[in-house]
Formats: structure tokens, C-alpha cells, sequence
């Protein structure tokens, strides 16, 4: 799984298209989702938005269409 190329947040639709910011705050991703695990909460997304503390939204990559839409090729 590569670098999403654009995270927007659930709640208040901010986004993040810059490659080496979400490259940099993907660094920091996983100790902040072990911080929400351990607070006894599931992360619903990468990481918390810019605006957490207004919005309380999560950054993830945009909705793929594909999960839906597959071609005809299943067997
Ligand atoms: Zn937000």
C-alpha cells in the first residue's frame, strides 16, 4: 500500500493533498492511533485533522469507488 495522495477529514472536510505533508504526518500516525487504543477508543481514521479540537474529525484517503464498482471479470 503506497502514500494515499490526498487525506480528507471525516468530519470537517479538510484536506491534505501535499505529498510530503502526509508523508510527515504519516510518520507519526501509528503512535498516535496506539495513543486512541489505549484511551480504550478505535481510530477511525490515519490521523487526527489539523482542526481536531473544533471538528474531532480523522484524516483518511478519499472513498474509492472501485470497492463498489468492479468491472465484470469476477468468475
Ligand atoms: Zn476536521
Amino acid at each position: 500500500m503506497g502514500t494515499p495522495k490526498k487525506l480528507v477529514c471525516d468530519r470537517c472536510g479538510n484536506e491534505v493533498s501535499n505529498k510530503y505533508a502526509i508523508e510527515l504526518l504519516l510518520e507519526g500516525a501509528e503512535a498516535w492511533q496506539l495513543s486512541v487504543i489505549e484511551r480504550d477508543s478505535m481510530p477511525r481514521g490515519l490521523f487526527p485533522c489539523e482542526n481536531y479540537r473544533l471538528c474531532g474529525g480523522e484524516m483518511n484517503p478519499p472513498k474509492s469507488k472501485s470497492l463498489f464498482s468492479r468491472g465484470g471479470n469476477d468468475e
